[in-house]
């Protein structure tokens, strides 16, 4: 059974059809990627996935059930997921960034957090356990006590990412992890996403823009074009589907004409 479906999924934005009867299907334990030109609707996909927007049309099913709730609901079921543009508390610590995380998921009871019970404290030091175990599997564990302004952009990725992570979520969306990253900070981010699924047993689908990152690290991709699908296989499959060297071809000379 596929972890996460979509079947016919349609995102309308008045005229604009952002998503056009999209189905696809993750499997438990792949690294499964999400690709097209920019606008093709993908980020769209994930913000309809975690019920920041509903479908127009169509079905979203994890785990055989109907993914029809709210999102923090969705949340709690194990679905995680980091932003395109980094979403960060910027006057606060790394640590409390990643902590929130935890918060808003109800690990921790508000009201109980008032009363400052034994079994709160209790909780909130495991809380913070956990924050602080994401942030050394992640390599930032240096950065815990600084406020997140200012830091550098690949820093900031990473603790948008320890805030997904600290949920142990089954499944974690990640839209463009690498974008604005270095070479280095590339490669170590696959390593990385191959530890989440080995370690974690996370399944993973990702939305990203850097080819060879994601013909490396991909199992599947989807490709979609203008809101729908329009290749799907291995990387060497879509590769080589002349769908989408079209598509992409059509991108850089819409990027030259732009120049
Ligand atoms: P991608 O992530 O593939 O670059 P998006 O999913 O962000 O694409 O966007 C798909 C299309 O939907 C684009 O044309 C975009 O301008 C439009 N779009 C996305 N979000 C909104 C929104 N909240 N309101 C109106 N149009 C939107
Ligand atoms: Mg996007």
């Amino acid at each position: 059974m596929a972890m996460l479906e979509l079947q016919g999924v349609t995102v309308r934005f008045g005229g604009l059809v952002a998503v056009n009867s999209l189905s696809f299907d993750v499997q438990e334990g792949t690294i499964h990627g999400l690709i097209g030109p920019n606008g093709a609707g993908k980020s769209t996909v994930f913000n309809v996935v975690s019920r920041f927007i509903r479908q127009d049309a169509g079905e979203i099913r994890f785990r055989g059930q109907a993914l029809d709730c709210e999102p923090h609901e969705v949340v709690m079921r194990g679905i995680g997921r980091t932003f395109q543009n980094v979403e960060l508390f910027r006057g606060q610590t790394v640590l409390d960034n990643v902590m929130i995380g935890l918060h808003t998921a109800g690990k921790t009871d508000v009201l109980g957090g008032a009363l400052q019970t034994r079994r709160v404290r209790e909780e909130e030091a495991a809380t913070a356990k956990r924050a602080h175990e994401t942030l050394r599997f992640l390599g930032i564990a240096e950065y815990a006590g600084r406020r997140a302004y200012g830091l550098p952009y690949g820093v900031q990725k990473l603790i948008e990412l320890a805030r997904a992570l600290a949920l142990r979520p089954s499944l974690i969306l990640l839209d463009e992890p690498v974008a604005g990253m270095n070479p280095t900070e590339r490669m170590e981010l696959a390593g990385v996403i191959r530890q989440i699924r080995s370690e974690f047993g996370m399944t993973v689908l990702l939305v990203e823009h850097d080819m060879s990152f994601v013909m490396n690290l991909c199992d599947r991709i989807t490709v979609m074009n203008f809101g729908s699908k329009i290749s799907e296989g291995t990387p060497p499959e879509v590769q080589q589907d002349p769908q989408v060297i079209h598509a992409y071809l059509g991108e850089e000379e819409q990027d030259a004409a732009a120049r």
